[in-house]
């Protein structure tokens, strides 16, 4: 790069010049984050979404999205796997509307600032209007139970992608990191009735943390191309939550989207840290694993859980392993068909791109590398935007 630069006459452009050209690129394209797990937090009293409490934990409020030149983020209505009786589907089906119900009014109570999007032309509308769009995603469809009436009932509320399932096989579909391997061979015949209803309603189908035989499956069911709201690539990062290289490019022959995740473990493996392992497994044991808590005592494992983390900090990856990944699905796959998705409130946290008021530093870094303005806009939201709206289009040509 200098000794092109030497040739060509000029010098290489400091950090101070590429962060202003960033902020420049930021202020007339569209920044879109696929995958944060915020609403975590939107259940607490003493949480604020305008981010002007100091205290606030967060890694994504309206500062810093502000101070990151974010424009909209999905919010995930997050159930983490467990049984699968009607007791506990009914139990998730609840919990499930309450987080819907404190997203919408968490946007009601800083409508000044944000508004709920529903469309994939809705973030542009809100950013002219000088405020932040929140889309809904739901992670793991779990709340969903066996009832496929559920999914339109939760596009209502506003959800707009389903990811199959998390960390665990469930009704619908494998997972890449359930403990006890493959229980459908992929889809289960109502996970193939799910992807066809996500289809007709107009949701995405998000393949992420779904198995590789499940993603294939569902790959080849979607009526429209799919996305992968926060996952990696497996050949820079050996992680079974990452896309193989055959993975990333059957998606984008189909015209979908990977959106690239911030979550440490999936970006670059982890450093051995035996003294936090340790650490952390005995707090693990002493909170039994965080189930059947009070909520006091949820509460002050959590509080444990964050002093834990501060005692014995990891060692995260940085932006540069990031774009890493970013480089190898252009080479691979073309520019058109990768996006970011942080997973912050999720886990989610690089080195230099802790929160959501660093996430500039993943432009300043693309400018580095060489991208193009027009290859920053596709990265940070118009790719995801075209799958968005194909899913779109295909339930309107139903109608
Ligand atoms: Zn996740």
């Amino acid at each position: 790069m200098a000794a092109l630069a030497v040739i060509i006459g000029c010098k290489p452009k400091s950090d101070d010049e590429l962060m202003a050209k960033a902020k420049k690129i930021h202020s007339h394209i569209l920044s879109i984050d696929t995958h944060t797990d915020t609403p975590f937090w939107f259940h607490r009293e003493e949480f604020d979404f305008s981010g002007e409490d100091e205290n606030n934990r967060a890694k994504v409020n309206l500062k810093k999205m502000s101070t990151g030149a974010l424009d909209a983020v999905f919010l995930a209505v997050f159930i983490g796997q467990d049984d699968r009786t009607p007791e506990m589907y009914d139990t998730v089906y609840k919990e499930a509307l309450d987080i819907f119900n404190a997203i919408h009014s968490t946007a009601k109570r800083h409508a000044d600032k944000a508004a709920i999007a529903l469309t994939s032309k809705d973030a542009y509308q809100i950013k002219k209007e000088g405020k932040k769009a929140l889309f809904i995603g739901i992670e793991n469809g779990y709340p969903i139970g066996k009832d496929l009436g559920k999914l339109s009932e939760f596009y209502n509320l506003g959800a707009r992608y389903l990811t199959l399932c998390h960390t665990r096989n469930n009704d619908i579909c494998d997972s890449s990191t359930d403990p006890d391997g493959a229980e459908h061979n992929g889809l289960s015949p109502f996970g193939y009735d799910v992807v066809r209803e996500l289809n007709r309603l107009g949701m995405l189908v998000d393949v992420s943390h779904i198995s590789d035989s499940s993603f294939y499956q569902a790959l080849r069911t979607s009526k429209v191309p799919v996305l992968a709201s926060h996952s990696n690539a497996r050949s820079v990062c050996d992680n079974p939550r990452n896309l193989t290289d055959d993975m990333i490019v059957k998606l984008a022959e189909r015209g979908g989207v990977i959106q690239v995740c911030l979550l440490s473990s999936y970006v670059k493996p982890d450093e051995p840290n035996p003294v936090r392992d340790s650490a952390y497994h005995e707090l693990y044991k002493k909170y039994n694993h965080f189930k059947d808590l009070s909520p006091e005592v949820r509460k002050e494992a959590i509080e444990a859980w964050y002093a834990l983390d501060e005692a014995y900090p990891p060692v995260l990856a940085t932006v540069s392993d990031l774009v890493d990944h970013i480089d190898h699905i252009v080479k691979i796959a073309g520019i058109d068909y990768v996006g970011i998705g942080s997973d912050f409130d999720g886990g989610g946290a690089l080195d230099d791109c802790r929160d959501a008021s660093q996430m500039i530093n993943i432009t300043v870094e693309l400018l580095k590398r060489g991208y193009s303005e027009s290859d920053i806009e596709k990265i940070w939201g118009k790719n995801f935007l075209r799958v968005f709206e194909q899913a779109e289009r295909y339930a309107q040509s139903l109608k």
